[in-house]
């Protein structure tokens, strides 16, 4: 079981790493962009908006629009919270997660964190995560602050060791 869930998450990285690649998504991590960029890649649209949420309710939910996905995040939480809330929504998309499935999910079975798409959007979403980190620190002690985090992650080889 444990190495089934290795394997997987193992599958899940490659998985990333390709697409943080082919969006040439560059640090500091803008989710927005990302969302944008992916939804461009993918052929349907991610759109982001704040909203009123009920308390208590879903941290975040994705609408299922006829022409795209509006991932809808809470108005009233800190930009953190937010960011976090973001990343989650677009890690199930990533992740290839029918969003009606996730929508459910959140809705309706929301403490329900053993589900296999609930740890593969925490999984993306934590490799989204360290890419960042991982970009904005190099930038940091390259003193540039913003870069082309592929040409670095090239220059360094750093994917084959496995930081991603
Ligand atoms: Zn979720």
């Amino acid at each position: 079981m444990a190495t089934n869930r290795r394997r997987h998450e193992m599958a899940l990285r490659r998985q990333c790493r390709e697409l943080l690649r082919a969006l040439d998504v560059r640090a500091p991590l803008d989710v927005e962009e990302f969302g944008r960029r992916f939804g461009e890649y993918r052929g349907r649209p991610v759109l982001f908006g704040a909203y009123d949420i009920p308390v208590p309710g879903p941290s975040a939910v994705t609408h299922v629009d006829p022409h795209a996905d509006v991932v809808l995040y809470p108005a009233a939480a800190g930009q953190i919270r937010q960011t976090h809330c973001k990343i989650h929504e677009l890690a199930h998309l990533v992740a290839g997660h029918p969003p009606e499935l996730i929508r459910g999910i959140h809705l309706y079975r929301r403490t329900n964190f053993d589900s296999v798409e609930e740890w593969e959007a925490e999984v993306v979403a934590s490799i989204i995560l360290e890419w960042a980190m991982v970009c904005t620190a190099v930038s940091a002690a390259i003193g540039r602050p913003s870069f082309d985090g592929g040409r670095v992650e090239r220059a360094f080889t750093l994917h084959r060791r496995g930081w991603l």
